[in-house]
């Protein structure tokens, strides 16, 4: 049974280099792969780019609200008639970025059309708090796998802090408008804390009302 892939790391862990080299490897065995990345603005960014310079355009671009599951089998159709090949892969970048219901289509895909899905991600925003996309691929998957990177004091970074100029910035919308000097550092836990004075969420996330009764339990009275 082909299988959900979730890759997962802070920024700068190399995500969209290891999506471009497992494209390769597939490729060097003459195996046919689709690419795709959602959309978040209205720029039409169709580009993968990896920190190493490798730049490659996706097949498809995934708009919200938008079904994935139409638009993976219209390209899988048009690569089948173009090179007589059927698709091995398909490998999605910035999947932080897609519903829900995209990420279930992803899973739905895996099985039911027997194509592997790469998905690749950043697990949580500035504020420490998963990413939809992120949350719904961490429940799904089948398959779970960090990508590893080094904070400024050498631990392994899993936050991803937000900068405006040489200031952190811990509150604002989970996507940073484009215009401004916004910049992110991928910090440990440590060093987020120190940098946000202890804030992690700034009381976003869910929230859990415990109940307790007021008569002990008497199993453990
Ligand atoms: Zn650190």
């Amino acid at each position: 049974m082909a299988k959900l892939y979730f890759r997962y790391g802070a920024m700068n862990s190399g995500k969209s280099t290891a999506l471009l080299q497992a494209a390769y490897n597939y490729e060097e065995r003459g195996q046919q792969v689709l690419l795709a990345k959602p959309r978040i603005d209205t720029k039409g960014d169709d580009q993968i780019v990896s920190r190493l310079g490798v730049t490659r355009t996706v097949d498809f671009t995934v708009a919200p609200g938008e079904d994935i599951y139409s638009l993976f089998e219209s390209n899988r159709a048009r690569v089948l008639r173009d090179t007589g090949l059927d698709v091995s892969c398909l490998l999605v970048d910035e999947a932080q970025f897609l519903a829900e219901s995209q990420v279930d289509d992803l899973l739905r895909i895996s099985i039911l059309e027997g194509v592997p899905v790469l998905a690749y991600g950043i697990r949580t925003d500035f504020q420490t708090v998963a990413f939809p996309g992120s949350r719904r691929l961490l429940e799904v998957a089948h398959s779970l796998e960090e990508l590893k990177t080094i904070c400024r004091c050498g631990r392994k970074a899993v936050f991803n802090a937000r900068k405006v100029g040489d200031t952190f910035i811990f509150a604002g919308d989970q996507v940073a408008i484009d215009g401004l000097d916004v910049t992110y550092e991928s910090l440990c836990g440590s060093c987020y804390l120190e940098e946000s004075n202890g804030v992690l969420s700034s009381g976003r996330g869910p929230k859990i009302d415990f109940v307790y009764d007021s008569a002990p339990d008497p199993d453990f009275a």
